[in-house]
C-alpha cells in the first residue's frame, strides 16, 4: 500500500460507504496527482482507520477497511517546556514521527515564552502531516500549555519520568529496562526541561507526583534534542521487547 497516496479526512466526511472529498483533496488527488476515475488511494481519519479507496467522480468509493499496525504497544505522553523560537516545530514532527500520542507545552518557573493560539494551531497541523507522512493510524494529540504543576497530574499513568541532565540519576533506558512489559497497553509520561533547565522545587515536586529523574547520558543536550532522544529509546525498547 505504500505506493498509494494518502489523504487525511475527517469522521463527517465517511457517509455510508461513500467519502465526500472536500474541493482542495479532490483537486489535490485529480489535478496535481492526475488520479482518473477508479485509481485508488488510502483515506485516513488519523483515529486508527484506515480505508483503500476508489476516485469516484468527487467521491471516494470504500474498497475495505485496512488492518494498520504502527503504533507503538505504549502511550507516551510528553510534557514540553517550550523551547525559544520554532524549535517545537521540530519536536513535534520528529516525536510524532516516533510514535508519541500526545504532546504538552508546559510553562515552567524557566520557560520564556506562552505560545500564541496559531503556535497550537500549526503545532496540530505539523503532527496530522507527520503522522500522515510515518504512516501512523493516529494523529497525535497536542494539548493547549498548561503549568508546569497541572502538567504533572494530567495523565494517569504507569511509569512517569523526568529528564534532568545534572546530577547522579539513572539513565532512562536502566530504568526502562526494570518494567515489565506485558501485553496490555501501558502509559507512559516523560518530563523535558526549558534551556534554563528545571528548578529544584521543579523536581521535587515532580518526585512527589511519582516521577523518576532520569539521565539521557552524560552530555547535555538542547531541549529540542532531549525529548528525540526520550522517545527514540522507549520506542526502540518497546519495539524490540
Ligand atoms: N541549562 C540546563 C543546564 O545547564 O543544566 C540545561 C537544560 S537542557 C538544555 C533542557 C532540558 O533537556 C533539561 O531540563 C532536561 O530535561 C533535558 N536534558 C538535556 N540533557 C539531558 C541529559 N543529559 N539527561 C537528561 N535530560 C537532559
Amino acid at each position: 500500500m505504500a505506493q498509494l497516496q494518502r489523504i487525511a479526512i475527517s469522521q463527517n466526511q465517511l457517509q455510508d460507504n461513500r467519502i465526500v472529498l472536500a474541493k482542495e483533496q479532490h483537486h489535490y488527488l485529480a489535478r496535481v496527482l492526475r488520479l482518473s476515475d477508479g485509481d485508488k488511494f488510502i483515506a485516513i481519519d488519523g483515529m486508527g482507520k484506515w480505508w483503500l479507496v476508489k476516485l469516484q467522480a468527487e467521491f471516494g468509493e470504500v474498497l475495505e477497511a485496512l488492518e494498520v499496525n504502527t503504533e507503538l504497544k505504549a502511550s507516551i505522553s510528553l510534557l514540553l517546556a517550550l523551547p525559544k523560537g520554532n524549535g517545537f516545530d521540530d519536536v513535534v514532527r520528529v516525536c510524532t514521527e516516533l510514535g508519541v500520542d500526545r504532546i504538552v507545552p508546559i510553562i515552567s518557573e524557566r520557560t520564556l515564552l506562552n505560545p500564541s493560539s496559531q503556535k497550537l494551531d500549526r503545532w496540530r497541523r505539523i503532527a496530522a502531516e507527520a503522522a500522515e507522512q510515518s504512516e501512523r493510524a493516529f494523529v497525535p494529540t497536542i494539548y493547549e500549555s498548561v503549568t508546569f504543576n497541572q502538567g504533572l497530574s494530567l495523565f494517569e499513568a504507569e511509569h512517569k519520568y523526568i529528564c534532568e541532565g545534572r546530577g547522579d540519576y539513572p539513565h532512562l533506558i536502566e530504568c526502562w529496562r526494570r518494567v515489565q512489559v506485558s501485553s496490555s497497553h501501558i502509559r507512559v509520561v516523560v518530563a523535558v526541561g526549558p534551556e534554563g533547565g528545571w528548578s529544584t522545587r521543579e523536581l521535587e515536586v515532580a518526585v512527589d507526583e511519582g516521577f523518576e529523574v532520569v539521565s539521557l547520558g552524560k552530555r547535555i543536550l538542547r531541549a529540542v534534542t532531549a525529548p528525540v532522544v526520550a522517545l527514540s529509546i522507549l520506542a526502540a525498547e518497546l519495539e524490540c521487547s
